[in-house]
Protein backbone atom coordinates (compact mmCIF):
# COMPACT_ATOMS: atom_id res chain seq x y z
CA UNK A 1 0.00 0.00 0.00
CA UNK A 2 1.29 3.60 -0.66
CA UNK A 3 0.75 5.98 2.31
CA UNK A 4 0.81 9.94 1.75
CA UNK A 5 0.84 12.11 4.03
CA UNK A 6 -1.23 15.39 3.93
CA UNK A 7 1.87 18.10 3.79
CA UNK A 8 0.41 19.70 6.78
CA UNK A 9 -1.03 17.45 9.77
CA UNK A 10 -0.51 17.08 13.44
CA UNK A 11 0.72 19.17 16.56
CA UNK A 12 -0.33 23.05 16.22
CA UNK A 13 1.81 25.72 17.93
CA UNK A 14 -0.52 25.95 20.88
CA UNK A 15 -0.67 22.48 21.14
CA UNK A 16 2.85 21.96 21.11
CA UNK A 17 3.49 24.50 23.65
CA UNK A 18 1.25 23.37 26.40
CA UNK A 19 2.13 19.14 25.71
CA UNK A 20 5.96 20.79 26.13
CA UNK A 21 4.82 23.06 29.05
CA UNK A 22 3.66 20.13 30.87
CA UNK A 23 6.68 17.63 30.70
CA UNK A 24 8.70 20.50 31.50
CA UNK A 25 6.32 21.16 35.02
CA UNK A 26 7.32 17.50 35.73
CA UNK A 27 11.09 17.58 35.05
CA UNK A 28 10.89 20.14 37.45
CA UNK A 29 9.06 17.72 40.02
CA UNK A 30 6.20 18.63 42.27
CA UNK A 31 2.71 17.98 41.94
CA UNK A 32 1.43 19.01 38.95
CA UNK A 33 -2.30 19.01 37.92
CA UNK A 34 -4.33 20.59 34.31
CA UNK A 35 -7.42 22.40 34.55
CA UNK A 36 -9.45 20.21 32.70
CA UNK A 37 -8.19 17.97 29.80
CA UNK A 38 -4.69 19.82 28.51
CA UNK A 39 -5.57 19.19 24.41
CA UNK A 40 -8.54 16.72 22.98
CA UNK A 41 -5.97 13.50 22.55
CA UNK A 42 -6.51 10.65 24.72
CA UNK A 43 -2.55 8.89 23.99
CA UNK A 44 -1.51 12.25 25.09
CA UNK A 45 -3.83 12.08 28.48
CA UNK A 46 -3.10 8.71 29.48
CA UNK A 47 0.84 10.06 28.94
CA UNK A 48 0.63 12.72 31.15
CA UNK A 49 -1.09 10.61 33.69
CA UNK A 50 1.49 7.89 33.66
CA UNK A 51 3.97 10.26 34.52
CA UNK A 52 1.58 12.04 37.61
CA UNK A 53 -0.46 14.50 35.82
CA UNK A 54 -3.88 15.08 37.88
CA UNK A 55 -7.00 17.30 35.82
CA UNK A 56 -9.24 19.27 37.85
CA UNK A 57 -12.58 19.53 37.52
CA UNK A 58 -14.00 23.03 37.83
CA UNK A 59 -16.77 21.90 39.70
CA UNK A 60 -15.13 19.64 42.45
CA UNK A 61 -12.09 21.72 42.91
CA UNK A 62 -9.68 21.11 45.98
CA UNK A 63 -9.75 23.69 49.17
CA UNK A 64 -6.34 23.38 49.65
CA UNK A 65 -3.57 24.18 46.37
CA UNK A 66 -0.66 25.42 47.78
CA UNK A 67 2.23 23.61 46.20
CA UNK A 68 0.77 22.46 43.39
CA UNK A 69 1.40 23.86 39.81
CA UNK A 70 -1.74 24.14 37.75
CA UNK A 71 -1.50 24.68 33.95
CA UNK A 72 -4.28 26.10 32.08
CA UNK A 73 -4.90 24.11 28.90
CA UNK A 74 -4.40 25.84 25.35
CA UNK A 75 -8.14 26.55 24.70
CA UNK A 76 -7.68 29.26 28.20
CA UNK A 77 -10.02 29.24 31.08
CA UNK A 78 -12.45 32.05 32.67
CA UNK A 79 -10.99 34.86 34.84
CA UNK A 80 -12.82 34.16 37.40
CA UNK A 81 -11.87 30.81 37.47
CA UNK A 82 -8.11 31.92 37.51
CA UNK A 83 -8.59 34.16 40.60
CA UNK A 84 -10.42 30.90 41.99
CA UNK A 85 -7.34 28.62 41.54
CA UNK A 86 -4.82 31.02 42.96
CA UNK A 87 -7.12 32.22 45.64
CA UNK A 88 -6.63 28.21 46.99
CA UNK A 89 -2.80 29.02 46.83
CA UNK A 90 -1.78 27.23 43.17
CA UNK A 91 0.64 28.12 41.18
CA UNK A 92 -0.26 28.48 37.36
CA UNK A 93 1.10 27.71 34.71
CA UNK A 94 -0.28 29.41 31.74
CA UNK A 95 -0.53 27.81 28.39
CA UNK A 96 -3.68 29.32 26.85
CA UNK A 97 -2.30 29.37 22.76
CA UNK A 98 -1.21 32.58 22.45
CA UNK A 99 -3.93 32.98 20.00
CA UNK A 100 -6.65 32.70 21.95
CA UNK A 101 -5.50 34.82 24.63
CA UNK A 102 -5.44 37.53 21.85
CA UNK A 103 -9.01 36.97 21.65
CA UNK A 104 -9.47 36.58 25.58
CA UNK A 105 -7.96 40.32 25.62
CA UNK A 106 -9.78 41.71 22.25
CA UNK A 107 -13.40 40.72 23.79
CA UNK A 108 -12.53 42.24 27.24
CA UNK A 109 -11.23 45.56 25.65
CA UNK A 110 -14.45 45.77 23.26
CA UNK A 111 -16.61 45.23 26.02
CA UNK A 112 -15.11 47.62 28.24
CA UNK A 113 -15.59 50.29 25.40
CA UNK A 114 -18.93 49.45 25.68
CA UNK A 115 -19.40 47.01 22.84
CA UNK A 116 -21.80 44.32 23.10
CA UNK A 117 -19.90 40.89 21.85
CA UNK A 118 -21.36 38.50 19.33
CA UNK A 119 -19.31 35.28 20.07
CA UNK A 120 -19.30 32.65 17.64
CA UNK A 121 -18.28 28.88 18.60
CA UNK A 122 -19.33 25.84 20.10
CA UNK A 123 -21.73 26.89 22.94
CA UNK A 124 -19.78 24.05 25.34
CA UNK A 125 -16.03 24.24 23.95
CA UNK A 126 -13.60 25.51 26.55
CA UNK A 127 -12.20 28.46 24.28
CA UNK A 128 -15.88 29.84 24.24
CA UNK A 129 -16.25 29.23 27.80
CA UNK A 130 -13.46 30.85 28.32
CA UNK A 131 -13.85 33.84 26.85
CA UNK A 132 -17.32 34.52 27.51
CA UNK A 133 -15.82 34.74 31.25
CA UNK A 134 -14.02 37.92 29.49
CA UNK A 135 -17.21 39.48 27.89
CA UNK A 136 -19.89 39.29 30.51
CA UNK A 137 -22.77 39.50 28.42
CA UNK A 138 -21.89 38.14 25.14
CA UNK A 139 -24.33 36.09 23.07
CA UNK A 140 -23.14 33.13 21.80
CA UNK A 141 -23.90 31.79 18.50
CA UNK A 142 -23.79 28.07 17.34
CA UNK A 143 -24.22 28.16 14.40
CA UNK A 144 -25.35 30.54 11.34
CA UNK A 145 -28.83 29.81 11.46
CA UNK A 146 -29.39 30.53 14.94
CA UNK A 147 -27.09 34.38 13.73
CA UNK A 148 -30.18 36.16 12.32
CA UNK A 149 -32.28 35.57 15.30
CA UNK A 150 -29.85 35.91 18.09
CA UNK A 151 -29.39 39.44 16.49
CA UNK A 152 -32.69 40.05 15.78
CA UNK A 153 -33.69 39.12 19.65
CA UNK A 154 -30.98 41.55 20.43
CA UNK A 155 -32.05 44.34 17.99
CA UNK A 156 -36.02 44.75 19.37
CA UNK A 157 -34.74 46.39 22.98
CA UNK A 158 -31.12 47.37 21.74
CA UNK A 159 -31.25 48.82 18.37
CA UNK A 160 -28.52 51.81 18.90
CA UNK A 161 -26.18 48.84 20.38
CA UNK A 162 -22.26 49.14 19.26
CA UNK A 163 -22.02 45.69 18.16
CA UNK A 164 -18.82 43.07 17.33
CA UNK A 165 -18.34 39.64 16.60
CA UNK A 166 -15.48 37.45 17.75
CA UNK A 167 -15.13 33.75 16.58
CA UNK A 168 -13.71 30.43 18.14
CA UNK A 169 -10.47 30.08 16.52
CA UNK A 170 -11.51 26.84 14.94
CA UNK A 171 -14.54 28.05 13.25
CA UNK A 172 -14.76 27.43 9.44
CA UNK A 173 -13.90 31.00 7.23
CA UNK A 174 -17.07 30.33 5.70
CA UNK A 175 -19.65 29.71 8.73
CA UNK A 176 -18.07 32.89 10.30
CA UNK A 177 -18.27 35.13 7.09
CA UNK A 178 -22.29 33.72 6.81
CA UNK A 179 -22.88 34.67 10.39
CA UNK A 180 -21.23 37.79 10.34
CA UNK A 181 -23.73 38.82 7.13
CA UNK A 182 -26.63 37.64 9.46
CA UNK A 183 -26.29 39.61 12.30
CA UNK A 184 -24.80 43.17 9.88
CA UNK A 185 -28.68 42.83 8.85
CA UNK A 186 -29.65 44.31 12.38
CA UNK A 187 -26.06 46.05 12.34
CA UNK A 188 -24.45 47.28 9.86
CA UNK A 189 -21.71 48.93 11.82
CA UNK A 190 -20.60 45.38 13.36
CA UNK A 191 -17.25 45.09 14.13
CA UNK A 192 -15.86 41.40 12.39
CA UNK A 193 -12.67 40.60 14.48
CA UNK A 194 -10.25 38.62 12.23
CA UNK A 195 -9.63 35.84 14.92
CA UNK A 196 -9.46 32.37 12.80
CA UNK A 197 -6.72 30.41 13.44
CA UNK A 198 -4.73 28.99 10.40
CA UNK A 199 -3.49 25.94 11.53
CA UNK A 200 -7.18 24.60 11.47
CA UNK A 201 -7.82 26.20 7.60
CA UNK A 202 -3.86 24.85 6.88
CA UNK A 203 -4.72 21.21 8.02
CA UNK A 204 -8.01 21.49 5.78
CA UNK A 205 -6.39 22.76 2.79
CA UNK A 206 -3.30 19.98 2.57
CA UNK A 207 -6.50 17.36 3.49
CA UNK A 208 -8.22 19.03 0.17
CA UNK A 209 -5.28 18.71 -1.77
CA UNK A 210 -4.69 15.29 -0.50
CA UNK A 211 -8.33 13.32 -1.35
CA UNK A 212 -7.75 14.34 -5.12
CA UNK A 213 -4.24 11.74 -4.82
CA UNK A 214 -5.63 9.23 -2.75
CA UNK A 215 -8.28 6.77 -2.30
CA UNK A 216 -9.27 6.81 0.76
CA UNK A 217 -8.44 8.62 4.06
CA UNK A 218 -7.40 7.86 7.71
CA UNK A 219 -7.93 10.89 10.17
CA UNK A 220 -5.89 10.59 12.83
CA UNK A 221 -6.86 12.05 16.20
CA UNK A 222 -9.32 11.92 19.04
CA UNK A 223 -12.87 11.49 18.78
CA UNK A 224 -13.38 14.81 21.48
CA UNK A 225 -11.32 16.89 19.21
CA UNK A 226 -13.68 19.17 17.26
CA UNK A 227 -10.90 19.86 14.61
CA UNK A 228 -9.93 16.63 14.29
CA UNK A 229 -14.08 15.83 13.55
CA UNK A 230 -13.82 18.75 11.24
CA UNK A 231 -11.29 17.11 8.92
CA UNK A 232 -13.09 13.30 8.54
CA UNK A 233 -15.84 15.73 7.87
CA UNK A 234 -13.86 17.09 4.84
CA UNK A 235 -13.13 13.77 3.51
CA UNK A 236 -16.22 12.40 3.29
CA UNK A 237 -17.36 15.51 1.42
CA UNK A 238 -14.85 14.66 -1.43
CA UNK A 239 -16.49 11.63 -1.39
CA UNK A 240 -13.64 9.57 -0.17
CA UNK A 241 -14.10 6.25 2.10
CA UNK A 242 -12.72 8.11 5.42
CA UNK A 243 -12.41 6.49 9.31
CA UNK A 244 -11.03 8.58 12.09
CA UNK A 245 -8.94 6.66 14.27
CA UNK A 246 -7.08 7.33 17.61
CA UNK A 247 -4.63 4.71 17.39
CA UNK A 248 -3.32 2.31 14.78
CA UNK A 249 -4.85 -0.35 16.54
CA UNK A 250 -8.31 1.26 15.27
CA UNK A 251 -7.39 1.12 11.34
CA UNK A 252 -10.34 -0.62 9.40
CA UNK A 253 -9.39 -4.40 8.16
CA UNK A 254 -11.31 -2.83 4.95
CA UNK A 255 -7.92 -0.28 4.26
CA UNK A 256 -6.52 -3.34 2.87
CA UNK A 257 -8.91 -3.17 -0.09
CA UNK A 258 -6.95 0.46 -1.06
CA UNK A 259 -4.14 1.25 -3.14
CA UNK A 260 -3.33 4.71 -1.70
CA UNK A 261 -4.23 5.56 1.76
CA UNK A 262 -3.91 9.28 2.47
CA UNK A 263 -2.99 10.24 6.41
CA UNK A 264 -3.46 13.21 7.92
CA UNK A 265 -4.11 14.20 11.33
CA UNK A 266 -6.03 16.72 13.90
CA UNK A 267 -3.86 19.82 15.83
CA UNK A 268 -3.68 17.59 18.94
CA UNK A 269 -2.69 14.46 17.47
CA UNK A 270 1.00 13.69 18.47
CA UNK A 271 4.06 12.83 16.15
CA UNK A 272 4.41 9.56 17.70
CA UNK A 273 0.62 8.44 17.11
CA UNK A 274 0.83 8.74 13.31
CA UNK A 275 4.01 7.49 12.77
CA UNK A 276 2.72 4.22 14.19
CA UNK A 277 -0.55 4.50 12.01
CA UNK A 278 1.90 5.18 9.37
CA UNK A 279 4.33 2.24 9.85
CA UNK A 280 0.80 0.10 10.41
CA UNK A 281 -1.01 1.42 6.96
CA UNK A 282 2.35 0.57 4.89
CA UNK A 283 2.42 -3.01 6.70
CA UNK A 284 -0.92 -3.52 5.11
CA UNK A 285 -1.55 -5.42 1.84
CA UNK A 286 -3.82 -4.94 -0.36
CA UNK A 287 -7.05 -6.51 -3.09
CA UNK A 288 -6.59 -6.47 -6.93
CA UNK A 289 -9.87 -4.60 -7.15
CA UNK A 290 -10.74 -1.49 -4.65
CA UNK A 291 -14.76 -1.68 -3.63
CA UNK A 292 -16.85 1.49 -4.92
CA UNK A 293 -17.66 3.70 -2.34
CA UNK A 294 -21.09 2.94 -2.13
CA UNK A 295 -20.00 -0.17 -0.57
CA UNK A 296 -18.59 0.96 2.16
CA UNK A 297 -19.92 2.72 5.39
CA UNK A 298 -17.85 5.77 6.39
CA UNK A 299 -16.75 5.90 10.43
S1 LIG B 1 -5.57 25.55 16.65
FE1 LIG B 1 -4.64 27.59 16.57
S2 LIG B 1 -5.66 28.69 18.22
FE2 LIG B 1 -6.03 26.54 18.62
S3 LIG B 1 -4.39 25.90 19.96
FE3 LIG B 1 -3.71 25.51 17.88
S4 LIG B 1 -2.52 27.31 17.26
FE4 LIG B 1 -3.78 27.86 19.03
Amino acid sequence: MKVIRAKVLGFCMGVRRAVDMAEGELRSGGRVCTMGPLIHNPQVLESLQRQGVEILNENKLPENLADVTVIIRAHGISPVLEDELKKRGARIADATCLRVKASQMKARALTTEGYTLFLAGEKKHGEVIGITGYAPGCIVIAESDGAEHAAADFYRNNPTAKTALIGQTTISAEEYRTIGEAIKKFFPDLVIVDTICGATHDRQEALRELCGEVDAVIVAGGRESANTRRLLAIAQAQNKPAWLVESSAEIPIKIDLYNTVGLCAGASTPDETIDAIERVLLATGHSEHPPSNSHLGKS
